[in-house]
């Protein structure tokens, strides 16, 4: 029973107030990110913090304008809303792949503007392209779905899953451990953020000795 507790203590540490500022208001971006509309008290409860806290962690999300302030909670600025309407283009800007939600990567850059890429592939290689423009990156997790910020997920490439998207594939994680296990039954490796990136830029420009270039962006023929 007490061992029990022990871990869930644990749990809790690694969260909430053990949490370093900046690693909270990450986790909240993301929870806006996704649920759009969200109460202090949720929040609250998600982060395990007090409201005081939320609060305080809240001031920098709204100056920097990623959140607007509601009675009682926020709002994720309309400028970050994914687009609903079926007429803008909903096809990957690097491969033009059609997007499908739970493999998606989305940049958020200065000036407003979301890009949409298909998968994990082609958003480390965007936000690469981009550099300092780049504010804030999305993705998902394999597994869960649940939105994940990019720059602390984990990265499985080579695994045998075929995702139906570009090569090399690269899926993501928000959990080292559920992706290692990933790894143990589906093959691959896991990296990290500036890891996969390196490697996927590497293998694109061919210096990694493979000599083989992704098939989405290869036009030469
Ligand atoms: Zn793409
Ligand atoms: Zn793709």
């Amino acid at each position: 029973m007490s061992i029990k507790v022990d871990i869930l203590h644990q749990v809790m540490k690694q969260r909430g107030e053990n949490m370093l500022p900046l690693e909270r208001q990450n986790r909240i971006k993301e929870l806006v990110f996704e649920r759009i509309n969200m109460k202090i008290s949720e929040l609250s409860k998600e982060l395990d913090v007090s409201e005081m806290t939320v609060h305080r962690d809240l001031k920098s999300l709204i100056d920097e304008g990623f959140v607007v302030k509601t009675f009682g909670g926020i709002t994720l600025a309309q400028k970050y809303h994914k687009r609903q309407d079926v007429s803008t283009t909903n096809n990957c800007i690097i491969c033009h792949h059609h997007i499908t939600e739970r493999l998606s990567y989305r940049l958020i850059l200065h000036h407003h503007h979301v890009e949409s890429l298909c998968c994990a592939h082609c958003g480390l290689i965007r936000q690469h392209q981009l550099g300092e423009e780049v504010m804030q990156a999305f993705c998902h997790d394999f597994l869960r779905h649940t939105t994940i910020s990019a720059t602390i997920a984990w990265y499985v490439m080579g695994t045998s899953v075929d995702i139906h998207c570009c090569q090399p594939q690269v899926l993501t994680f928000e959990r080292r451990e559920e992706a290692e296990k990933f790894v143990k039954g589906f093959g691959g490796q896991l990296l990290t953020f500036t890891e996969a990136t390196r490697r996927l830029m590497n293998h694109m420009t061919g210096s990694d000795g493979s000599g083989t270039r992704c098939q989405n962006h290869d036009t030469s023929g």
